[in-house]
């Protein structure tokens, strides 16, 4: 039996476990962990575990109490922490660890990026950049922007943010993408937005509110992606069957 675990939230880790549940492999399990902050996730094919392990020694708990033989780390580019965790728990205990790394979004002609480190630095510049801003950083990360008085935020994401902070006269849409460039021009000329605050999360779903905005002009304030644990990485989960061929006699 291989045991394969799959550190998921994101569309490369549904589309791997769905692949490699389809191979009805007897000798193959395969779990998908989810961090459990989506109320209503979609849901992976295979083994599903919901809720964090507990840190470095939680997750290397987990490995050798399962047998797990191999890990995918396919997490979202920001979840730099469970990535770490993972290649700590996988180097203590010489398991093979494979991370999926979306390839980051890159500047096109027109664009009118500037790149900060973080959300506080992004909450600082903006006032300086627009007065009606369209906020899509997912529901951590906010707090600073909480403090802002002079712009007018819509925050669009899957949970709602925290119910502690408040964000004054906020519109919040609680939306799961992909937009389409037709309803990302809609938004922004609804709501008269005139500065996009993002994350670099890289793929094709969530990209065409840049499109927008580049249309339109429009300043984005793109919060660079943190740095990622060495060691082997690829970039999509049909490059991920592929680095696990010879780990899966099946595939
Ligand atoms: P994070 O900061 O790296 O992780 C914080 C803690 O959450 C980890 O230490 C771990 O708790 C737990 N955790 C995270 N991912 C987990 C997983 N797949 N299975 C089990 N526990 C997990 O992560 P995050 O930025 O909060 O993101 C949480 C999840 O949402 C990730 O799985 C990620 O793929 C997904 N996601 C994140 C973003 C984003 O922008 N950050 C966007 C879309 C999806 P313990 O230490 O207790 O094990």
């Amino acid at each position: 039996m291989t045991r394969l675990l799959i550190l998921g939230g994101t569309g490369e880790a549904r589309q791997l476990a769905a692949r490699l549940s389809e191979l009805g492999d007897p000798a193959l399990e395969v779990i998908t962990s989810l961090a459990g902050r989506t109320r209503a996730p979609i849901v992976p094919a295979g083994v599903l575990r919901r809720g964090g392990f507990g840190g470095v020694d939680g997750l290397s708990q987990f490995l050798t109490q399962k047998g797990v033989d191999i890990v995918i780390d396919a997490t979202h580019p920001y979840a730099a922490q469970i990535s770490a965790n993972a290649a700590a728990a996988c180097e203590a205990l010489n398991v093979p660890l494979l991370r999926i790394d979306r390839p980051a979004w890159t500047p096109q002609s027109g664009d009118r990026w500037h790149r900060v480190p973080d959300a506080d630095h992004a909450a600082r510049l903006l006032p300086q950049l627009g007065r009606r801003a369209l906020v899509t950083i997912g529901a951590q990360g906010l707090a600073p922007f909480a403090a802002l008085r002079d712009v007018k935020l819509v925050i669009r994401l899957i949970e709602l943010p925290d119910p502690s902070l408040s964000f004054g006269m906020a519109v919040i849409l609680r939306q799961r993408g992909p937009f389409s460039i037709e309803e990302e021009r809609a938004l922004f000329h609804q709501h008269c937005i005139s500065v996009l605050v993002t994350k670099n999360a890289g793929g094709g779903d969530t990209a065409p509110k840049l499109a927008a905005a580049r249309e339109a002009g429009i300043p984005v304030i793109m919060i660079d992606r943190p740095p990622t644990p060495a060691g082997p990485s690829v970039d999509t989960a049909d490059a991920a069957l592929d680095w696990l061929r010879p780990r899966i006699s099946s595939l």
